[in-house]
């Protein structure tokens, strides 16, 4: 008997430290996450083989790429945190101690960070992975309830088909319609929790008002302001 081995590449990114770096969508210098991509090989899911790719750099704040000059300065993770406010950081990384960054995000980079949520939300980046058991479910039920309403028409001789085929094609239109309504809406909770995911980080880490993200929200539709509200229930409940 033979058993097929499952081999899986994957690039992982990890956190290696921190810099400062100029992010065009926030339109100011800001703190950069800088990672290590490593190409991670895994026979049934144990890793065997890792390969240094480089590294990526980041914007801490809408999470954008950043390309950063090679000779930028840049400290360990554990050196700074986001909570310890900008300031903080430039203030270890020469020639940026020179500098004095925004005490709080300005307009343009919460319209960032709005923008980046509206794009890590949209629709077509929604994991069918994620929202498998929502199919299945919704397609057995929609199969089950198809099934009782062929079979509830038979009996009141609506339909002169034979049992079998009436019923089977119930059930066929039944899985369908149930996979696909289960679907949508389990794309839409995806896409304000992944929302909610990026606007709670941002908002936990940067002093950031959420009344004023409330506002400017009204320009990016309603998954946004979906997860804002979930952000300003989540403040009023921490408060
Ligand atoms: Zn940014």
């Amino acid at each position: 008997m033979s058993f097929p081995v499952l081999i899986s590449w994957n690039t992982v990114f990890e956190q290696a430290g921190w810099t400062v770096g100029h992010c065009s969508h926030c339109g100011q210098l800001t703190a950069v996450r800088v990672d290590n991509a490593v190409e991670v090989v895994r026979i049934y899911l144990y890793p065997v083989h890792r390969r240094a790719m480089g590294q990526v750099a980041r914007c801490d704040f809408c999470e954008r790429p950043i390309r950063l000059q090679r000779s930028v300065p840049t400290i360990g993770l554990s050196e700074w945190s986001p909570p310890e406010g900008l300031t903080a950081l430039f203030d270890t990384l020469p020639p940026f101690n020179e500098i004095r960054p925004p005490d709080r995000p300005t307009t343009k980079r919460l319209r960032s960070l709005l923008s980046a949520a509206r794009e890590a939300a949209s629709f077509y980046k929604v994991n069918i992975g994620d929202i498998s058991i929502s199919l299945a479910v919704g397609a057995v039920l929609g199969g089950v309830l198809a099934a009782l309403i062929g079979m509830s028409l038979f009996d009141a001789k609506l339909v002169h088909d034979p049992i079998d085929r009436f019923v089977t094609l119930c059930v066929v239109i039944g899985l369908a319609v149930g996979a696909s309504s289960a679907g949508i809406i389990a794309a839409v909770f995806q896409r304000v929790r992944t929302a909610f995911d990026k606007i709670n980080t941002a908002c936990a880490n940067y002093e950031i008002d959420v009344g004023r993200l409330d506002e400017l929200s009204a320009d990016y539709g309603k998954v946004i302001q979906q997860a804002i509200q979930r952000v300003r229930d989540t403040t009023d409940l921490g408060a």
